[in-house]
């Protein structure tokens, strides 16, 4: 599993303040990751952040993003393209 810069990811532990979302703010070869509740920066080899991660949401997923709000948006400028 790779992470990027600006990945979401959950751990199955979750940090001692409660949270168990993390950003990951730096790679290679060592991870660096955040505590999105408490700010705390995290650094894990590679090998560690696997063993912790539940899951990851990459930040250009389209899945993360919420259907509803850009969905109003795009029926306005829909244009038929089919030339052929
Ligand atoms: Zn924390």
């Amino acid at each position: 599993m790779m992470f990027t810069l600006g990945t979401v990811i959950t751990t199955k532990k979750s940090h001692p303040c409660g949270g168990s979302r993390w950003e990951v703010v730096r790679v290679g070869a060592d991870y660096k990751i955040r505590c999105l509740t408490c700010g705390r920066v995290v650094m894990l080899s590679p090998d560690e952040l696997k063993k912790r991660v539940r899951s990851a949401v990459p930040p250009a997923c389209p899945a993360a993003t919420t259907p509803s709000a850009s969905d109003t948006d795009n029926g306005s400028k829909e244009s038929p393209v089919g030339g052929k």
